[in-house]
């Protein structure tokens, strides 16, 4: 709708929702009946109504820890009046270089060295660009190509979108990356229907790779990037062996194995990271959210030491790797980081979330056969409901499912018809069980 331009001396109306162009919603449904949080703590958000509504979902997959937890906002409120900001190029401060000593003492082994950005897909582009730039550092600028997968998401930038695999978020943007091609999916509900963990089957898919590898020429191959368990596009588990075949595909061929942890990683599957859940590790791997607890933006990739190494020859004056943000390593993100990781050891998040994994596969896995429910998936602490489209009418079901869970206090995720759940690791039996409850009731009624 078009408004008259705004005077500017004018008062802004608290209830004035046109200015801001919300991402990845549909803004004019939104702004008819918007639903707005206001404050947080713990397991829940309290709405503008004044309502209380549980998480399901972490925020965005992100607030592993739970709502504004003490140390988080103490860290936060301490630096800002201590050292707001500090230069990141050619300066440094000391809680940056503590966070990365920190963060690659709980990665797994040879991922000794932290690229800062300030989000999931930031990251994604600086793990993309040490890539491409790690073969020429030693010679071998032939390997220029770019492997994703069908079903995968990186986030919204070009290489992001070029390696993801998301057919909505690359239709409106032209050509992107070149160089880029992707292995197929390896979701089968016919084969893995209603699993819990790794699937049975699909471990085979990985020789997608070996595929396109003898088909481009394995030596013009930079990277292969895969989320670990796919979680935006309904949480698909990787098969049983197909993240070490991979890794094996690319040992043999000198391709470098990107591991997407920006969901799976701090915690969500009861380890650090996917990685180690799965015995799997990659040369690089890209994280965000859960490494702040999502309360300040932040992302940090990790690289093996051969790869760091290949970028510190030639002269000593000269900077090595021309990447880099205003805000890497930014003060506020480097104490929200610190305190975040001090939270998830104080409380034992980690071997919290190892914990539930069975209780809370068995309570999500407990909805089969409600209706509409074609599959369930869980690992970790993320789970996956899978609904019966509306004919003619897709996505449309489960949106409904959001819209009455956040009326009766329950906030969901849904991608497509899958209910996405993700809740903050501090969640107790009772909650887990509140959820799935409050999601059979909504299903039982559910056109
Ligand atoms: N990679 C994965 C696997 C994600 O799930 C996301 C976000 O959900 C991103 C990248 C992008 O992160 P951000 O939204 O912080 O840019």
């Amino acid at each position: 709708m078009r408004r008259q331009p705004m005077n500017e001396n004018a008062p802004i109306a608290p209830n004035n929702l046109e200015a801001f162009w919300m991402p990845f919603t549909a803004n004019r449904q939104f702004k008819q009946t918007p639903r707005m949080f206001v404050a947080a703590k713990d397991m829940h958000y309290t709405t503008s109504d004044g309502r209380q509504v549980l998480d399901g979902t972490a925020g965005l997959w992100c607030v592993n820890a739970g709502h504004c937890r003490p140390r988080i906002v103490e860290a936060i409120q301490k630096q800002a009046a201590e050292l707001d900001y500090a230069p990141a190029f050619q300066m440094g401060h000391p809680k940056a270089f503590e966070l990365a000593s920190r963060l690659a003492a709980i990665a797994p082994s040879g991922l000794d060295h932290v690229f800062f950005a300030n989000s999931g897909s930031e990251s994604v582009e600086t793990a993309l660009k040490i890539a491409l730039a790690y073969h020429r550092a030693k010679g071998d600028g032939a390997r220029f190509r770019l492997i994703g997968r069908e079903r995968g998401y990186h986030g919204v930038n070009f290489g992001g979108i070029s390696v993801g695999g998301i057919v909505g978020n690359r239709k409106m943007f032209g050509t992107l990356l070149t160089g880029v091609d992707h292995m197929r999916h390896t979701h089968d509900p016919v084969r893995n229907g209603y699993s819990s963990g790794e699937t049975e089957h699909g471990a085979e898919l990985a020789d997608d790779l070996l595929r396109i590898a003898t088909l481009h020429d394995p030596s013009t191959i930079a990277a292969v990037i895969v989320e670990p368990v796919a979680g935006s596009t309904g949480v698909l588990p990787p098969p049983k062996g197909y993240l070490k075949r991979l890794r094996e595909i690319c040992d043999q061929h000198g391709i470098l194995l990107i591991f997407d942890e920006v969901i799976t990683g701090y915690g969500r599957m009861g380890t650090a990271f996917a990685a180690d859940y799965f015995g799997v590790t990659p040369d690089i791997m890209v994280t965000a959210k859960g490494l702040t607890n999502g309360v300040i933006p932040m992302g940090a990739v990790y690289v093996k030491d051969e790869i760091y190494d290949a970028f510190m020859g030639g002269a000593e004056h000269l900077i090595e790797f021309a990447h880099g943000y205003t805000y890497s390593g930014n003060p506020i993100a480097a104490a929200a980081g610190l305190a975040t990781l001090e939270t998830y050891k104080e409380d034992g998040l980690f071997e919290r979330a190892k914990a539930l994994e069975p209780v809370w596969a068995e309570a999500i896995h407990s909805l089969k056969g409600e209706p509409h429910v074609i599959d369930i998936r869980t690992i970790g602490l993320i789970g996956a409901i899978e609904l019966e489209p509306i004919a003619g009418a897709p996505t449309k079901r489960a949106f409904s499912a959001f819209l009455e869970a956040y009326e009766k206090g329950l906030l969901i995720r849904t991608t497509g018809d899958i209910i996405a759940l993700s809740p903050p690791l501090m969640i107790s039996e009772d909650q887990i069980g509140e959820i799935v409850e409050t999601l059979r009731g909504i299903l039982k009624t559910l056109a």
